[in-house]
């Protein structure tokens, strides 16, 4: 048995938890075309015969703009240090930015070995795929440098293999069925919080927290209650729209995912309440569960 960790960083959007979900073969991080959208550590496991690889997805790292992103971008560096290797993603689609720089800067005193994944090939072809790799290869002392698309599953297999090699643990620390260590309540109240993200526009996803007050099971259904935490009535009113629509279309969505999960017929009711900056008072921050670390 060979194991171990490995880190997934990056800036905002490049595909970490797109490859996350990939790499395991199962949703377990929610994804969006918007920043900001993982807000907590993901493991997430790939076991296969004698390998077993734990994934931690993390928020990207970018610079903090109130409490909530301070605690982000240190959960981000955290996990940089605890691991076997880290894999650094980047969007090879777009030119390198201060973003990228930001992160990288950030691995100067990290030992770790540190491969770097290009994703988002299927934007590109192959002639734009060797110069970006010519690009980005001194900009750090890189282990290896793969690329791949997450969205598009090409070369994902060969990320795994070259990850392989840098696995220090004998330890099988999962069971071979389980993909990831997020309890369900978290898994449920996330996929809220991304139909959310899909149906409204930007200035809705920073200050929205989802959170599960209750599930009971009965023979044919499990009832599922969520919150949805805005920091302001204008968001609550986005939320639930003309008519309730809006919350209406977020629930339906809802369910037929938490359906897909569970197996099983799943009743949803969905509260939207305003906690008037949440984002900004350390105890709703500890109490929402950002304080995990
Ligand atoms: P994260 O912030 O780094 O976790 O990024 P996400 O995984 O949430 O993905 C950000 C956006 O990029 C989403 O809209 C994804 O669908 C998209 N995306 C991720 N991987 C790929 C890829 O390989 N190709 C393309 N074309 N889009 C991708
Ligand atoms: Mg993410």
């Amino acid at each position: 048995m060979r194991s171990g960790f490995v880190s997934l960083i990056g800036r905002p959007n490049v595909g970490k938890s797109t490859l996350l979900n990939r790499l395991v073969g199962e949703k377990i991080a929610i994804t969006s075309d918007k920043q900001g959208t993982t807000r907590n550590l993901i493991q997430g496991v790939y076991t296969k015969d004698d390998i077993q690889i734990v994934f931690v997805d993390t928020p990207g790292i970018h610079k903090p703009i109130h409490k909530l992103g301070n605690k982000l971008n240190y959960q981000a560096y955290y996990s940089a240090n605890d691991v076997d290797v880290i894999a650094l993603v980047m969007d090879a689609s777009e030119s390198i930015g201060k973003g990228d720089m930001f992160v990288i800067d950030k691995l100067v005193n990290v030992t770790t070995p540190v491969i770097l994944v290009l994703n988002k090939i299927d934007k590109l072809n192959n002639e734009e795929i060797l110069k970006k790799i010519d690009e980005v290869k001194d900009l750090y002392s890189f282990a290896e440098i793969v690329p791949v698309s997450a969205s598009h599953n090409d070369n994902v297999e060969r990320l795994i293999s070259v990850l392989s090699k840098y696995l220090n643990d004998t330890v099988k620390y999962f069971p071979d069925e389980e993909k990831t260590s997020s309890p369900m309540e978290f898994r449920l109240a996330e996929i809220v919080r991304e139909k959310i993200l899909e149906l409204t526009n930007d200035e809705v996803p920073h200050s929205v927290h989802t959170l599960v007050s209750d599930i009971t099971e009965d023979d044919k259904t499990i009832n599922v209650y969520v919150d949805i935490i805005v920091d302001r009535d204008a968001l609550k009113k986005i939320i639930i729209g003309k008519k309730g629509l809006m919350l209406k279309e977020i629930g339906m969505r809802a369910r037929t995912d938490m359906e897909k999960l569970l197996g099983k017929q799943v009743y949803l009711e969905l509260y939207v309440k305003t906690l008037k900056k949440w984002r900004d008072k350390e105890k709703y921050l500890n109490e929402l569960g950002f304080n995990e670390l």
